[in-house]
């Protein structure tokens, strides 16, 4: 519950100066301010900042993935 709401994130002017040099990792997209944000497992390094809209919740894991990192990674444990 508690690493589930701390991966959430609203862009701030802070982040938006971190991560828009790199954009969304998921989409290609650059940042947008008051956008919502979570923490998010994929085809990268450890965990990255993308749009709440592209990722899934795993339960079982209490963690983000992007979309089709998580569908792919279903299929494979299936
Ligand atoms: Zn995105």
């Amino acid at each position: 519950m508690e690493s589930h709401s701390r991966s959430k994130a609203l862009i701030d002017l802070e982040k938006l100066n971190t991560l828009n040099p790199e954009g969304c990792p998921a989409c290609g997209r650059k940042f947008e301010l008051g956008e919502l944000v979570v923490l998010a497992c994929g085809n990268w390094e450890g965990e990255c900042y993308i749009h709440e809209d592209e990722a899934t919740f795993d339960r079982k894991t209490s963690a983000y993935y992007e979309q089709r990192y998580y569908e792919t990674m279903k299929e494979r444990s299936s």
